[in-house]
């Protein structure tokens, strides 16, 4: 199995090699600020298992647990593609709405409901989490 997405105008692309690991809907605000929407469909993927090319832009947040936040957009188009630094985590997120067949995003799980707004309305049957899973 073979998943392929990038950007709006195609200057940022990657190619997932398998199945992602995990894939869910993420309400956090810093999520709808940075997408313009009210959550954005992630999945999660081993940094050995996708290939990102083309020139990003990123831009760091603090995130939940003292973390940071690294998402990656198309300095281009500002398509939201990849979460993570390349060479230095071990894992991906990699935005679902990037897909180039959006039919492949399966999502299992809804993370930072304490955030999510009242006109975002989740599938039924996802594992549901306040903030993140531990
Ligand atoms: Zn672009």
């Amino acid at each position: 199995m073979r998943m392929t997405g990038g950007c709006l105008c195609g200057g940022l692309r990657y190619v997932i090699e398998g199945a992602p690991s995990f894939a869910g809907y993420c309400c956090c605000a810093d999520c709808r600020k940075a997408s313009g929407s009210g959550f954005v469909g992630f999945m999660g993927v081993d940094a050995g298992r996708v290939r990102f090319s083309g020139e990003a832009r990123a831009f760091a947040s603090p995130a939940a647990g003292g973390r940071v936040a690294v998402r990656n957009f198309c300095p281009v188009c500002g398509g939201l593609v990849y979460g993570g630094t390349i060479g230095v985590d071990g894992f991906h997120t990699v935005y679902a709405g990037s897909l180039d067949d959006a039919a492949g995003f399966r999502p299992t799980m809804a993370i930072f409901l304490r955030d999510k707004p009242e006109w975002v309305v989740l599938p039924e049957g996802l594992v549901l989490f306040d903030t993140m899973p531990a």
